[in-house]
């Protein structure tokens, strides 16, 4: 089947003219997976539609946040009635109270939180917190956690253990990232030494508790805890990054999943029902250092505005039952169940790692445990996958290091259509 994609090429090559690489964020530019973005119009359930006219099978999810589909009646309605009283007033709301009062009920270890416009901005306020809480100026993250492009993020690991991080883009003083340590995902032993190096002046260990920016990878047995061990031993704090986990694989978020309490959590996407947000919340004392009741300075003017407290409220009202992700459970372990049994059955080797509605889909026989792993996957065979799943009217990311979602608009015929398609891709590879 030819796909038709006339009127985004010309859109394409019209935005590149006017934005860099036509785009306001890298990984839309279909650099890596090949092929012209398609340009969307509108969205429906499970479906997203190009303005050539394709509708495509819809599983990145505007990359997490749409957990409940494309223009949900309940949030269309909560935002459409929010912004018929205007759209931002710069004071403070009654629905933040709402808002904020839904994510400390939700999350176990949240205590009080503060609402900011993006994943980016909350993990750079919640390692400002820690760093003005601790005292202390060193960071551990973990190499292929993704915790959106503030400075002290964009590095790479140094030669060895006990050196500090490489600016990974231009534009990033080395002063910055010297104060960030990147090890590998899964390794506990590394974060030990890394302490033992580097005694008493470690503010804080960031990481996904479910990294979803390197396809899905599992934490191991015993990892998230030895993390929560080393920062209470050492007076660090532990930062949960779950912009992409919280409300996503359960209501309370990778924290309820594993039993393990971090210090702090930053939150985003799902919470804002598809408008822009973000949040950091965690123990009060440690918030309470926060702007204006205590000296770590952060603000910000659209911060907790009406209409993303109003598409966040919205969604959370509908994700408040263990019946909703029971079901999404479900048939998100029917999807890895089946991606597993046709590649099976067809010969190709996958991992495929699955948590609640987020799913990894890796081209490898090994076991995938951190981003080393998941570089030496058969990347090329996914991008090829994509393109497949694309000419079949399936959307999935448009990269192999991101995860694809399900929502509650996917209904198992929708999966089983995936599946087939899957099939016939698994016969291209002889
Ligand atoms: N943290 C994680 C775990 C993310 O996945 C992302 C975005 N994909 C971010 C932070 C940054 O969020 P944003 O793009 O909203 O700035």
């Amino acid at each position: 089947m030819k796909l038709i994609n006339e009127k985004s090429a010309k859109l394409f090559e019209k935005a590149k003219t006017l934005m860099p690489g036509g785009v306001n964020s890298p990984v839309r530019s279909f650099k890596s997976v090949g092929g012209i973005p398609h340009f969307m119009e509108k969205g429906d359930g499970p479906y997203v539609f190009d303005v050539d006219g394709n509708r495509f099978l819809d599983f990145t999810a505007s990359w997490g946040p749409l957990i409940l589909g494309h223009s949900h009646p309940k949030i269309k309605d909560a935002i459409i009635n929010a912004v018929e009283k205007g759209t931002t007033f710069g004071t403070p709301t009654k629905r933040e109270n709402v808002l904020a009062q839904m994510v400390i009920d939700a999350v176990p270890s949240i205590e009080k939180v503060r609402f900011v416009n993006s994943g980016t901005e909350a993990t750079m306020s919640a390692v400002r917190l820690a760093r003005g809480y601790t005292n202390r100026d060193l960071i551990i993250k973990f190499e292929g956690c993704y915790h959106g492009h503030s400075d002290a993020f964009l590095s790479n690991a140094g030669s060895g253990l006990a050196t500090f991080d490489q600016p990974s883009s231009p534009g990033i003083p080395m002063a910055v990232v010297e104060s960030t340590i990147t090890i590998p995902y899964n390794d506990i032993n590394a974060a030990r030494q890394v302490f033992k190096i580097n005694p008493e002046t470690i503010a804080a260990i960031i990481l996904e508790p479910i990294p979803g920016n390197m396809g899905v990878v599992s934490p191991n047995s015993g990892f998230l805890q030895g993390l929560r061990d080393l920062c209470t031993e050492n007076g660090s704090i532990l930062i949960f990054d779950e912009v992409i986990s919280g409300f996503r694989v359960t209501h309370g978020g990778a924290q309820e999943l594993f039993n393990v309490m971090p210090d702090l959590t930053t939150l985003g996407k799902i919470i804002g029902g598809g408008l822009p947000v973000g949040a950091y919340g965690g123990k009060a004392e440690i918030m309470a250092c926060i702007s204006p009741e205590g000296p770590v300075y952060q603000a910000g003017t659209l911060s907790g505005n009406p209409i993303s407290m109003a598409g966040g409220i919205a969604t959370l009202t509908e994700l408040n039952t263990d019946e909703l992700y029971d079901r999404l459970e479900k048939l998100s372990k029917y999807f890895a169940d089946e991606l597993r049994k046709v590649a099976n059955e067809i010969n190709v080797s996958v991992k495929v790692n699955q948590f609640g509605s987020m799913i990894g889909l890796f081209f490898s026989d090994s076991d995938i445990n951190n981003f080393n792993d998941v570089a030496n996957s058969g990347i090329d065979t996914y991008n090829s996958l994509h393109r497949y799943l694309l000419k079949n009217n399936i959307y999935f990311p448009p990269s192999a290091y991101e995860t694809f979602f399900v929502s509650t608009e996917h209904t198992k015929k929708h999966i089983d259509e995936v599946i087939n398609v899957f099939k016939g891709f698994g016969r291209t590879l002889d």
